[in-house]
């Protein structure tokens, strides 16, 4: 069985954004990019599936800029096979799902598994619309996932409690944070990886049109906290409580 990943370049999530100044977005220049750490828990399953004998082979795709060949080779040297770059300058989640399609359509892998969100955006919508669009079954949010006789059993991470669920395969799966904890790529892993193949399309080679459909009014930073202060009794605590806090 063939597992096909969707993964995302976004900012490293140890790097603090910063809003840019004319608040159309956050600053992306000189500043570290990484796995979205989501796709790096779905390649992760792919290859543990792989090592299980269960999946042949892992096809890791990403629509993106030129640069996100970096996360597309960290990927292949966590142990994916073959990359795939569909080259976009940015795309919203309906066009990666359609280009996701297509490159389905071709592939034909018996699992599709993508993160339960990018954590840039936090749209949380590519898997979902994935599935429409293909009339596949999804598990969403799994934090277990058995693959056995062309069925796929994934538990779900639902409000107050798990959910376990099975897809008639190909199914598409996205990943919720405890379903593993990903493997750090070795060094002789990342030397093999940059041999191993990497296709360049572009969105137009799928017959998919990336221009927005929404515009970005404007960007904000969350408001600044106030800093804390010490006090010294339990009795000036109550007295600022209710003083100057207001809330007894
Ligand atoms: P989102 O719907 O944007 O929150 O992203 C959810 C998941 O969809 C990500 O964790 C990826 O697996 C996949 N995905 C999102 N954007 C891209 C992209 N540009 N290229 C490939 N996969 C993507």
């Amino acid at each position: 069985m063939k597992v096909l990943v969707a993964v995302k370049r976004v900012v490293d999530y140890n790097v603090k954004v910063r809003v840019k100044a004319d608040k159309t977005g956050v600053e992306l220049a000189n500043v570290k990019m990484a796995l979205n750490p989501f796709c790096e828990i779905a390649v992760e399953e792919a290859v543990r599936l792989k090592e299980k004998g269960i999946a042949s082979e892992i096809v890791v795709v990403t629509v993106g800029p030129t640069t996100a060949q970096e996360q597309l080779r960290t990927a292949l040297a966590l142990g994916a096979d073959r990359a795939i770059l569909v080259e976009a300058a940015s795309a919203e989640p309906l066009a990666i799902a359609k280009i996701l399609k297509a490159i389905a359509d071709q592939e034909q892998p018996g699992l599709i598994i993508l993160g339960k969100q990018a954590i840039d955006d936090d749209n949380n919508q590519t898997g979902q619309m994935l599935a429409a669009l293909g009339g596949y079954g999804q598990g969403t949010f799994a934090s277990v996932v058995k693959v056995d006789g062309g069925k796929a059993q994934v538990t779900r991470e639902v409000d107050g409690g798990l959910q376990t669920v099975e897809l008639a395969l190909p199914a598409v799966v996205t990943t919720d944070l405890r379903l593993n904890e990903p493997r750090y790529a070795s060094l002789p892993n990342i030397m093999k990886a940059k041999k191993k193949p990497l296709d360049v399309k572009s969105p137009a080679d799928f017959g998919v049109d990336v221009t927005s459909r929404l515009k970005t009014l404007k960007v904000e930073p969350p408001a600044e906290r106030k800093a804390g202060i010490k006090v010294k009794t339990v009795e000036e605590l109550v007295e600022k409580l209710k003083n100057e806090a207001k809330v007894i």
